[in-house]
Parts: C-alpha cells; sequence; structure tokens
C-alpha cells in the first residue's frame, strides 16, 4: 500500500512519488498516521532513517488548502526547528521536493548568511518556516519574522540542539508561539533532558521509536588501523590511493585540523575541500556542491558540520580522529552505506584513542580488532609511538585466534593480496569483524549540555568544539 494508508492527498503522494519513494521506512509507517490525525509525536529516530519525510509530509497534509489549517496569509503556519544550517537547508529542500504538486511556501532561515535575503523571503510570505534556533531569534528581536500564525512545531535532532546549547534560545521561541498547536518532537536519544523538555512543551504525546541505532548498517564493512597521531595524514594518503577511494568523507575532531588535512591532500594532487563552522556559509554550500558533484574527492568535516550532510554514493567514511562518543561513531559511518549500498568506515586509532574504541565497543556490544594497514610503514621517528603492535589485541590481551592474520608494518603481505573486493571496490581482507555479542554498557557517555548561548550559532559550534580541543587530545 505504500504511503497511499496515511490519507494524504494526492498531490503529496505524487510528489512522494516523484521523490522515488515507494515503500516508507519504519519511523515514516509509525509516524506520519499519528502526526496526519493531528496528535502530538516523539519520535526516536537518528538520521538517516527517512524521518525528515516523516514530520515533513504530515506538514504538508496540514497545511494544503482544505485540510483544516486556516490559511496564514503572508505569515507561517509551520516551524521546524534544526540545530545545522546544513540540515536546516536539506529539510526546506525535502519540503519542497515533497510538496512539488502543492503551492506551498517555505523558507531555510540560518546564521552564517546574510539577513536582508531572509527578510525579503518572510516579507514575501510562507506557509513553513525551517530555521536554526538563534538566527531566528534574531529575526524575532528584529520583529522580521511573525510566529503567531505557528500551528505545527517541529523540533527536529531535539538530542543535539540541547547538546550544541540551544535549550534557552528553543524555550524562548517556544514561548512566543501559540500554545495551540500541534507538536512534533523528533531525537535520536531520548535522554531525561529530552523527556523534561517534551513533558514541557507536547500535550499528550504519540511516542514512536524505530529503535535507537546502535548497529551499524550491515552493508558497512568496518575497518579499524593502528596510527600514531603523527602519521595520520600520510596513512590517510596513502589508503586513499591504495584503496582508489573515490568518494571520500573524512572526519576531523577539530576545525584547524580539517583545514590542516585538507590542504595537505590538496597539495599532494588530491582534490579535496574542508566543511567546519569557520568557513562561509557560500564556501560550505561550494565545498558540498563540489563534492556532490564529483569536483572534490575527499570531503573533511567536524562533526558539527557534517550534520545533515545527505549525500549520496559516499564510498568511503574516514574517522582520522576516532569520535569521543559513540553515537558520533554511528552517525559518521551512515554517511556512507545509506539506503541499502554498501560502503567502508575506516578508523584511524591512535595510542590514546584507544579508551574511545572501547566506548564505541560497548555501546555497539561488539569488540574490534585493530590492523596495521597493510603496507603502510609510518615514518621511522612515529613508529615507536604506534597505536600498539598490530598483533595486539586491546586490552594487552593476546589477539584471538583469527587475529593471527595481522601483521605489522613491513610484515604483511603484499597490499593486495591482503585484499577482497566488494561490490567493485577493494579492502583489506583481514578486516574481518571480530563481533562478540557483549554487553552493551548504559549509556553513561552522552554529551554534557554546553552552558550558556553564544551570540551567533557558529560561535556555538566553536564552543563545541573547543570543548572537545579542551579534553586534551587534539594535537593540532
Ligand atoms: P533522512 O533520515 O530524512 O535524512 O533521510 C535519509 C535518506 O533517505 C534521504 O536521502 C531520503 O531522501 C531517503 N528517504 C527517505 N524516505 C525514503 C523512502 N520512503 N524511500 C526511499 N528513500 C527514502
Amino acid at each position: 500500500m505504500g504511503f497511499t494508508k496515511f490519507g494524504l492527498s494526492d498531490h503529496i503522494i505524487k510528489g512522494i512519488g516523484a521523490a522515488g519513494y515507494t515503500v516508507p521506512t519504519p519511523i515514516q509507517s509509525l509516524a506520519i498516521a499519528p502526526a496526519v490525525a493531528g496528535k502530538d509525536v516523539i519520535a526516536c529516530a537518528q538520521t538517516g532513517t527517512g524521518k525528515t519525510a516523516a514530520f515533513v509530509l504530515p506538514i504538508l497534509h496540514h497545511l494544503a488548502p482544505g485540510n483544516g489549517t486556516p490559511a496564514g496569509g503572508k505569515i507561517p503556519r509551520a516551524l521546524v526547528l534544526t540545530p545545522t544550517r546544513e540540515l536546516c537547508q536539506q529539510v526546506q529542500l525535502s519540503a519542497v521536493k515533497y510538496g512539488k504538486f502543492l503551492s506551498l511556501r517555505s523558507v531555510s532561515i540560518y546564521g552564517g548568511a546574510g539577513m536582508d535575503q531572509q527578510v525579503k523571503a518572510l516579507r514575501r510570505g510562507t506557509d513553513i518556516v525551517v530555521a536554526t534556533p538563534g538566527r531566528l531569534l534574531d529575526h524575532m528581536q528584529r520583529r522580521t519574522v511573525d510566529l503567531s500564525g505557528i500551528r505545527i512545531l517541529v523540533l527536529d535532532e531535539a538530542d543535539r540542539m540541547l547538546d550544541m546549547g540551544f535549550i534557552n534560545d528553543v524555550k524562548k521561541i517556544i514561548a512566543a508561539i501559540p500554545s495551540k498547536r500541534q507538536t512534533m518532537l523528533f531525537s535520536a536519544t531520548i535522554s531525561p533532558d529530552i523527556k523534561s523538555l517534551a513533558s514541557n512543551i507536547l500535550h499528550d504525546p504519540q511516542t514512536v521509536q524505530v529503535g535507537e541505532r546502535r548497529n551499524p548498517a550491515e552493508t558497512i564493512v568496518q575497518h579499524f588501523y593502528s596510527a600514531p597521531q603523527g602519521s595520520k595524514i600520510d596513512l590517510l594518503v596513502h589508503a586513499l590511493e591504495a584503496e582508489r577511494m573515490q568518494s571520500v568523507l573524512v572526519f576531523s575532531r577539530t576545525k584547524h585540523g580539517a583545514d590542516k588535512i585538507s590542504r595537505r591532500l590538496e597539495r599532494t594532487g588530491i582534490a579535496s575541500a574542508a566543511i567546519h563552522s569557520n568557513r562561509t556559509q557560500s564556501q560550505r554550500e561550494k565545498a558540498l556542491e563540489g563534492f556532490k558533484e564529483g569536483k572534490f574527492r575527499v570531503l573533511v568535516a567536524t562533526d558539527i558540520a557534517a550534520r545533515g550532510i545527505d549525500v549520496s554514493g559516499i564510498s568511503h567514511v574516514v574517522n582520522y580522529d576516532i569520535p569521543q562518543y559513540p553515537e558520533d561513531y554511528i552517525h559518521r559511518i551512515g554517511r556512507t552505506g545509506r539506503a541499502g549500498a554498501s560502503g567502508d568506515a575506516i578508523t584511524f586509532v591512535a595510542r590514546e584513542e584507544l579508551q574511545y574504541l572501547t566506548r564505541i565497543e560497548k555501546f555497539v556490544g561488539k569488540r574490534y580488532v585493530v590492523n596495521a594497514y597493510p603496507g603502510f610503514t609510518a615514518a621511522p621517528h612515529q613508529e615507536h609511538a604506534a597505536a600498539h603492535d598490530s598483533s595486539t589485541h586491546r586490552s594487552g590481551r593476546p589477539a584471538p585466534r583469527n587475529d593471527q592474520r595481522h601483521t605489522g608494518p613491513g610484515r604483511n603481505a603484499p597490499h593486495q593480496e591482503n585484499r577482497h573486493t566488494q561490490s567493485g571496490r577493494t579492502a583489506p581482507r583481514n578486516d574481518k569483524r571480530n563481533p562478540q555479542s557483549g554487553r552493551v554498557a548504559p549509556r553513561n557517555d552522552r554529551r554534557q549540555t554546553q552552558p550558556g548561548r553564544k551570540k551567533e550559532e557558529h560561535k556555538k559550534m566553536d564552543s563545541y568544539s573547543s570543548d572537545s580541543s579542551s579534553a586534551g587530545w587534539s594535537n593540532y
């Protein structure tokens, strides 16, 4: 029955068809019906699950002429709050895509872009506003947006908004919109903070959950390689060439690091761009567009900037720096292997990063084996700092039997011999995971909410990143 079972109008069904969707994803199956019925909804869903359509389609349904939500004239009737600019743009584009056969208008409002254009767009009139909280507050303070007609509110990636310190902004915005409205809250995790927020702003909500994603998609092959921090760049260049990687998303912990990696790749003749919150909006857009078009083989991103990157055909994700939080690992590697495609996730592990690997293992309930990258030898001065001997399983225990195949730099078989072909790509053969369904640790490693609101959104991102580096393991 596909999407017809939700009672969506023919125009919306046509829009979904034009987007190429035939079967609703699990979160869509669960969330669309109550949302179309006008209920408040709490949806626990990660990015990549189709959550955007799960709230955009009901919004379009309610706002379509004759469906009960009075026409707003020039003022918006639906508001979607998102944590990042990229996600903001992406959600607005989804509204355009799914609403192709409706005459509803939408605008995206986010920091880092000129106010004037946004003011003009708001003045022209819109049905849907998709906004990041900081910039929307700026508009509210300047009285360039009128939210008195809002009938539907969506908080997208609510957990991330709290993590980024937007809670006060979000509360101020909610206090300024009509209380008689439908509210939907989408979040990858339902923490006590989220529950408390939800209890204040939602009314008798229906909670839907597609299972918190702890397991990376099975189509993603995960590889872990030991790499002293100082040799990571050489290893990256080596791996890019050795595996002939074509569309690669590299994650750096810091903005400075992202720039440095990208510059170094460029010097090596590998077309690359960096995307992070210190780059201007147009630089970010150029980087993303260039990556989508294949102009850049590599896009180097920080976690925050990577939110909302929805690029199909990413063949490899490289965790140049292992993420501090396991949820970020799942998010990062989920950028490849999307919609059933296969992909490789490669993580470089320096000795001082082993603790974060342990966290990931506890989170997903598996143990991973860290190998030496076949055919790569760290420069001599860095070798003594190697994360660990490749034949050593972490925590000092000897490698299990099936890890005996791990060979250290210089001792491994020739590179190509160690590979198997996967969907036309090559991957090191000795990376077969060593899954042991272990106990899953309690989720006590959630990121703490950032203190206090900073003026501009990109500054919030700064504080987020600098917080990470203040953990003392940035080597840049
Ligand atoms: P999201 O989680 O909303 O970021 O969506 C992740 C990806 O799934 C996007 O590329 C969507 O275009 C795609 N998508 C969403 N819903 C469907 C569907 N029902 N069928 C196929 N692809 C979908």
